[in-house]
């Protein structure tokens, strides 16, 4: 494609803060950017030139959205395949392509697809019934995890199957299709932020390790403890993964890393990633203006890290300690701009540089 030029429109359906900081990184860059969203007052659309409230699934707003911009991205996976379609049947350039959004929003896809492409996975199996739950246990064992086929995110949709009595109903209080997972018993969680361009050319970010509470990411440090053979792994699925669905943009791939250092990966995020966002000031270039160059047809910039980072969570609650935070010289604040405090709402974070 040919690269597009300063002054461009750029689309991103989504209105959170991934889209907000694409905004700002595309603004940076000499672009304009539209917001399509079905939430009224969004992060992203404050610091958009325009914003377009609507259903996903309203073609003709999709169409009009289309006309007034030159590439169309997304902020997150759960955006329906057929939108991103839909956008293209009208006329409009979109990355990624809805094939990965469709695999990434079905956990049971997804890890059938990593399997198909040589990436282990937790012992798996689809569940439709109480049944196939009862039969899932018997076959995979507990302690297992329990997770809805779609729309989970941060640890929601989730029931922890610690012995086989907890699976009593539990495909009940599911109340949706799912997915049972035996439980890894890793030794730390990592992932992987990765780019292709349009030209396919391919640049990493060094491992992120990430801790998370309740399901929720809370904190990131990097260098990750691990071995090479790890990052190695890592970046070699990354790659299979962006070249088997010639991918334009960046992506994640979250991993357990198991005592002996294997990686099992537990799910992939065509977009950029709250694991990544140390990346604005510890990276030469950060993982939203990455993605905003690969989707333009840029070239891909240096992923150089320049510091030891670690990158805090501001959820719920904690974004109201943003006084002390903002008085902290070693810590730089993001702050979402969400007009509501709610409990286990991603509100903002922080990032610390230290130099080693
Ligand atoms: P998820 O929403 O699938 O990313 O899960 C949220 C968090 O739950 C993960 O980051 C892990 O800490 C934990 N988790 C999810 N699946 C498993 C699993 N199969 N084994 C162990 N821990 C898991």
């Amino acid at each position: 494609m040919s690269p597009l030029q300063p002054g461009s429109t750029i689309g991103i359906l989504g209105g959170g803060q991934l889209g907000r900081m694409l905004a700002i990184s595309a603004a940076q860059l000499g672009f304009d950017v539209h917001i399509f969203t079905d939430e009224p007052d969004s992060p992203a659309s404050r610091v958009a030139a325009k914003t377009v409230i609507g259903s996903y699934s309203d073609h003709a707003a999709l169409a009009d959205f289309a006309r007034h911009v030159n590439i169309v991205t997304t902020e997150f996976e759960n955006v329906p395949a057929e939108t991103a379609e839909a956008l293209i049947a009208a006329g409009a350039r979109v990355a990624p392509t809805p094939n990965v959004l469709a695999i990434a929003q079905d956990r049971f896809d997804e890890k059938s697809y990593f399997l198909s492409a040589g990436i282990a996975t937790p012992p798996f199996k689809a569940i439709g019934s109480q049944d196939d739950l009862d039969a899932a246990i018997a076959e995979i064992g507990a302690p297992a995890i329990l997770k809805t086929r779609r729309l989970g995110y941060d640890g929601r949709g989730q029931i922890r199957i610690k012995t086989a009595a907890d699976a009593i109903g539990a495909y009940e209080k599911l109340g949706a299709p799912g997915i049972l997972e035996g439980f890894c018993a890793f030794e730390r969680e990592v992932s992987i932020i990765a780019a292709r361009g349009a030209n396919g050319a391919i640049a990493f970010y060094d491992l992120n390790e990430n801790e998370h509470a309740g399901g929720i990411l809370s904190r990131t440090t990097l260098p990750a403890n691990v071995i090479e053979s790890t990052v190695i792994a890592a970046q070699a699925a990354a790659r299979r993964v962006l070249e088997a669905f010639d991918y334009v943009g960046v992506l994640t791939i979250e991993f357990f890393v198991m005592p002996d250092g294997a990686l099992i990966a537990n799910e992939m995020a065509p977009r950029v990633h709250n694991s990544g966002h140390w990346t604005i000031e510890g990276a030469l270039t950060s993982q939203f203006e990455q993605h905003i160059r690969a989707v333009v047809g840029w070239p891909l910039g240096p992923t150089t890290r320049i510091a030891a980072i670690e990158m805090l969570n501001l959820i719920g609650e904690d974004a109201n300690d943003w006084p002390q935070l903002a008085a902290d010289p070693t810590a730089r604040l993001h702050l979402y701009g969400k007009r509501e405090v709610r409990a286990g709402r991603k509100m903002g974070h922080v990032t610390k540089l230290r130099s080693s």
